[in-house]
């Protein structure tokens, strides 16, 4: 019985430590890696083949077999994966090149080759907290208000851990695609501080870890629904405004008209973008009009669906060939973009206006926010923290109903 429990809690000792080690794959989108240099102040450790050996520096190439690795006393052909490491430094670092980029890392590199002449796969390895000194300064300024802060890095680690998997091979990219890191050269004193001073803190829900949390840059009065936007509801994931208020049923058009037409008092005003407006002329409604069916000519552009948040689920462009739906909250801002830009977010109103100078119609389309507006608003965050609102109470207001756990005690409740 002893032997039992003492497996249980090795197990559990084991999965704790696992949950805060996070892998990152560096340089997404960078383009395909071909050549990496890795060194440090300090030897740099290369586990290869026949043991650990030691060098100042070393250069992995990919080849058709795999990677070639120079640096040590032979140049070594390897068909798999080479971690390095230092050891015997106070601070630990990795000097990573690879296509005109030069980072520092905490923690190890991994590098492997990938299938089909793909190059090389590049994997950072490091503890959770390590990963999110890099991460929050990323996502957003450092100068920002304290418990804004505190409230990303909270973000951040909820985001990490939900994004744990250990049947790939590394769990998150150094990109947008999932949280902006950009290694140890990025950290800030104030970014690493709100990492320490919440270590371990995650966003919950009725005790457990919530299974997804989101946030974007500006919400421009009042967050969304999930389930409207991305056809998955969410208990916590629901209309809020981004003001002591109650969020407003904004489904109507009439009532979606009627906001845009007021100016808000909201915590995000402070962004750039927390109003917006964009023009589409005669000309853009052609050019829209024809990437639907090119012999169609224009007549009416209206909004057919809106979530109860307000973001525009569906337009309907009346042309001379029938009527197109376009549907989408991403589609929308997509395909009623202008100059190859996307609209900034899917929530504004449409005013159709006549241009006197050459008399044609155009549409106004008065707009407000960045991003999908699900979840938590990051200017919101600084707005709040900056009326003296706590780290708890921002996530508490833009989350309703969720509560700040411990990931140590989450881990501990899952086994
Ligand atoms: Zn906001």
């Amino acid at each position: 019985m002893r032997k039992f429990t003492f497996t249980i809690l090795l197990l559990l000792i084991a999965n704790i430590a696992a949950a805060h080690t996070v892998r990152v794959r560096l340089f997404d989108g960078k383009g395909l890696i071909n050549t990496v240099s890795i060194s440090s102040d300090s030897p740099v450790v290369a586990s290869t083949p026949e043991g650990l050996v030691l060098a100042d520096g070393w250069e992995v190439k990919a080849t058709t077999l795999g990677m070639l690795l120079e640096g040590g006393p032979n140049p070594v052909e390897l068909p798999g994966p080479i971690e390095f490491s230092v050891e015997n430094a106070a601070l630990p670092l990795l000097t990573v090149k690879a296509n005109g980029l030069t980072r520092r890392y905490r923690g190890k590199i991994t590098i492997s080759p990938l299938a089909q002449n793909k190059g090389l796969l590049v994997i950072n390895s490091l503890p959770q907290e390590e990963y999110l000194y890099g991460v929050v300064p990323g996502e957003v300024p450092a100068s920002w208000p304290y418990e804004a802060l505190r409230a990303q890095a909270i973000l951040a680690r909820t985001y990490s851990f939900n994004h744990l998997s250990p049947n790939r091979d590394y769990d998150l990219v150094d990109s947008t695609n999932s949280q902006v890191y950009m290694g140890f050269d990025h950290e800030k004193p104030t970014t690493n501080r709100a990492v320490d001073e919440t270590a371990d803190l995650v966003v919950g829900y009725e005790g457990k870890v919530v299974p997804y949390v989101y946030y974007f840059s500006t919400c421009g009065g009042q967050t969304e629904d999930s389930g409207q936007v991305w056809g998955t509801a969410v208990p916590y994931l629901i209309p809020t405004s981004c003001s002591a208020q109650l969020a407003q049923d904004l489904s109507d058009e009439e009532a979606a008209v009627a906001y845009f037409a007021t100016p808000q008092a909201t915590y995000c005003s402070r962004s750039s973008v927390g109003r917006w407006e964009v023009r589409l002329t005669a000309e853009d409604l052609a050019a829209i009009t024809t990437g639907l069916c090119p012999d169609a000519e224009f007549v009416d552009l209206a909004v057919t669906r809106r979530a109860t948040g307000g973001a525009v689920l569906e337009v309907t462009i009346t042309t001379t060939k029938g009527d197109f739906k376009i549907s989408g909250e991403l589609n929308i801002r997509r395909k009623l973009g202008k100059n190859g830009q996307s609209l900034r977010s899917s929530f504004f109103a449409l005013q159709k206006q006549l241009n006197e100078e050459d008399c044609t119609v155009e549409y106004l389309l008065r707009g407000g926010g960045w991003g999908h507006r699900v979840g938590v608003c990051q200017w919101g965050m600084e707005g709040m923290a900056r009326q003296g609102a706590s780290a708890a109470e921002i996530l508490g207001h833009f989350l309703p109903g969720t509560q700040i756990l411990s990931l140590a005690d989450e881990c501990g409740k899952l086994k």
